[in-house]
């Protein structure tokens, strides 16, 4: 039997490497192999890319390329940002951040929690989104770094955070923003937004895994993660990854090129799914505010449903999706980031996450869209054939949840 066409819909998982990223990194894997600090021309031709893949990156966050880290991945940008600003202000020992982060914070803050220093994790309301009043009460003169997340991986929904770098910058505490998700579906401006720190991960916007990047803006005091050689002027030891380095520059310059109407494209097009699933199957509800929202994110429950068991249909069809954060898969516990939106295990057991990308075509939603009402029906009726019965005469909620 030959394999299904596979149907992507877990763009907040990964993304593939495109081809022009790939084709960029190879000569480094083959002709241009050195050591950027060996002396000699194998190794000294190699800072000129990496400078260069840096000024990339820079550009496509509006910083200067001095104040550009690479990092092994997001979680090690994450886990240096809060530790940089906890160990260069010794006296302070409290961290803000939400209760609805990736485990990169989460389990950073957890971890940090064990070694002495005090974590306050904001509640979110019921939509996803963020009470600012309860923000700024929260803060202290010991509050050595504010760690908020820009867009949440599950949902899609997208947190003040020029706001919140505003308040952070009037009482002078370091914030940082973990911007995984944004590139190629907003426009970053580190100035506009005035956080002092910022990670991203290439894999999420058409790079390779295993290359991060951390924003330190000028001024801000830092303390490295991994203490070893000078690269990376002394903040990131370790020989350089150059071609993955070289790799960051080319998809940062692709996800720069994305226009808007692209993005409005990817809007629509995840729109039109969410209509479809609400106007075609009843018992189900959109989680999380239909605004702000990234472009491409859609976390939908479906009532009745193990969507761990949905996944595995999904697959025998080609198609991928994830039930909350693809970090936890395998996980029995439900997603902390519905539960802490006041879903019940349940309701919380029974989500899927759709992450659509550029990549994703009309055909694919109607791929998806051909088999899901009947998946459903058939997973309800397994689980409990009356909740079954009720919900398929019940009107699907398309007025309520569309809006
Ligand atoms: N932050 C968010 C919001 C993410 O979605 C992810 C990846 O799933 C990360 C951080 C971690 O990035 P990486 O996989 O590069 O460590």
């Amino acid at each position: 039997m030959t394999a299904p066409k596979t149907r992507y819909f877990d763009s907040n998982a990964t993304t593939s490497v495109a081809p022009e990223v790939l084709q960029s990194m190879l000569p480094y894997f083959t002709e241009n192999w050195g050591n950027p600090s060996s002396p000699y021309r194998l190794g000294k031709k190699l800072v000129e890319p990496i400078e260069l893949a840096r000024e990339s990156a820079a550009a496509l966050i509006g910083a200067d390329s001095s104040e550009v880290i690479f990092t092994s991945c997001g979680t090690e940008s994450i886990n240096t940002a809060i530790t940089s600003c906890l160990y260069s202000q010794p006296a302070k020992k409290h961290i803000v951040t939400t209760a609805v982060e990736h485990s990169a914070t989460k389990n950073s803050c957890a971890a940090l929690a064990g070694r002495g220093y005090a974590v306050t994790y904001l509640p979110v309301n019921r939509d996803g989104s963020l009470d600012l009043g309860l923000f700024e009460a929260s803060l202290r003169p010991d509050t050595a770094v504010v760690s908020i997340m820009w867009a949440n991986n599950e949902t899609g929904v997208l947190f003040p955070i020029a706001q919140i770098a505003a308040i952070c910058r009037k009482r002078k505490i370091l914030v940082h923003t973990d911007a995984v998700q944004i590139p190629g579906k907003l426009t970053i401006d580190v100035n506009e937004l005035g956080v002092d720190l910022l990670s991203l991960s290439a894999h999420k916007f058409h790079g390779p895994k295993g290359v991060g990047l951390l924003y330190v803006r000028k001024g801000t005091p830092f303390w490295p993660l991994i203490i070893g050689g000078h690269q990376e002027e002394g903040n990131r030891g370790g020989t350089e990854n150059v071609p993955y380095i070289v790799a960051f520059g080319r998809a940062a310059e692709l996800a720069r090129a994305i226009s808007t109407q692209s993005r409005q494209k990817l809007a629509a097009l995840r729109d039109s799914l969410e209509n479809e699933i609400f106007s075609k199957i009843p018992g189900t509800s959109r989680n999380g505010a239909r605004e702000p929202r990234l472009p491409n994110t859609t976390s939908i429950s479906f009532t009745g449903v193990d969507a761990e068991a949905l996944l595995m249909m999904f697959d025998q069809l080609g198609i991928c999706a994830s039930s909350g954060s693809a970090c936890t898969t395998g996980s029995v516990a439900p997603s902390h980031v519905l539960t802490a939106m006041q879903l019940n295990p349940t309701e919380a057991r029974s989500t899927i996450r759709f992450s659509l990308d550029y990549e994703t075509t009309p055909e694919d939603v109607a791929f998806l869209m051909s088999h899901l009402p009947r998946l459903i029906t058939e997973l309800r009726s397994a689980a409990s054939p009356r909740t079954a019965a009720r919900l398929t005469s019940s009107k699907p909620a398309l007025a309520a949840q569309a809006m």
